[in-house]
């Protein structure tokens, strides 16, 4: 026995252990050091289109060049991989690391997706398991170095985002997506306050499935309302990004696996995605 492993420590961890844990730390630091920004995408509550959003943000980055990351920390319901197409998709390892999947030559994509046996098995994972997961997803991954980490988190305020948080520490910028409708502006006045508590900068408020444009009349319909994302970023005091409408070819791009903004890159909804990245854009130069 040597004398690492013979020296335990008030709590009962050897010196060995101690140190391997150091030494985990020191790798998870330097690979969040390899990124220049950060961005968590929250909503208040779930359906809103926040995976979709984040989707389409990481590949309007990637299209413009950038070198980004996409992880995806929604453990019990990852949707991420069929987003993009990747489903089905298993990791390889190279060393210590896990290879994450690409979208074209920019995008890196991590799921817990990736790792289940079937899509339809459920994580069944208490918090401090879900701060572990997401410690290796960020120390245990060839990210390299990104000008953006874009992490898709569940809605709400609970485990998932906060731990993000943590770990990224506090240059975590957000994202927040909410729809027109009271019931979801309520919520997400909770994740603005969220962040604030955590002293994450906002960069904005998307309000996403404002009004439809009747395909065969032409006229908008505003289905859950419309502005009421764009008040509340008023009277919460944050930047509004923009309005994205409800598209049905941003649904159908979804179920095939084929991001909007790549696959329908000439349509008004792409530009919109384009102009609603400006901000975050700028935040690279
Ligand atoms: P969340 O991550 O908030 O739960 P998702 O991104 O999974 O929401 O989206 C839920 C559903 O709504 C998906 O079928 C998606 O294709 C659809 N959706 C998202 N945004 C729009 C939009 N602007 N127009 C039409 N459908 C949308």
């Amino acid at each position: 026995m040597n004398e690492n492993q013979s020296e335990e420590d008030a709590s009962g961890h050897s010196g060995s252990t101690m140190k391997a844990q150091g030494k985990k730390d020191e790798d998870l630091q330097r690979q969040i050091n390899q990124i220049k920004h950060k961005i968590v995408v929250l909503s208040g509550k779930g359906g809103v289109g926040k995976s979709t959003i984040a989707v389409n943000i990481a590949v309007s980055l990637a299209l413009a060049g950038k070198r980004v990351g996409l992880l995806d920390i929604d453990f019990h319901g990852p949707s991420v991989p069929k987003l993009m197409g990747l489903e089905g998709q298993h990791l390889n390892i190279d060393g210590n690391l896990i290879i994450p999947s690409v979208y074209g030559p920019f995008l890196k994509v991590m799921s817990i997706g990736f790792m289940l046996q079937n899509q339809d098995d459920a994580v069944i994972w208490r918090g401090p398991l879900k701060m572990g997961a997401i410690k290796q997803f960020l120390s245990e991954v060839s990210w390299d170095s990104l000008d953006y980490l874009i992490v898709d988190s569940p809605p709400g305020t609970g485990d998932e985002p906060l731990s993000i948080m943590q770990v990224l520490g506090p240059q975590t910028k957000s994202v927040l997506v909410t729809t027109p409708q009271e019931v979801s502006l309520t919520d997400v006045r909770k994740s603005i306050s969220f962040c604030r508590k955590l002293s994450s900068e906002v960069i904005g408020v998307i309000e996403n499935m404002s009004g439809f444009v009747c395909p065969n009349c032409g006229e908008t319909v505003n289905i859950f309302k419309t502005g009421g994302g764009e008040k509340m970023a008023r009277e919460m005091g944050v930047r509004f990004l923009g309005r994205i409408p409800l598209d049905p070819m941003i649904v159908e791009s979804g179920d095939s696996g084929k991001p909007y903004v790549d696959a329908f890159a000439d349509s008004e909804s792409a530009q919109i995605f384009m102009k609603i990245i400006q901000p975050i854009l700028l935040l690279d130069k």
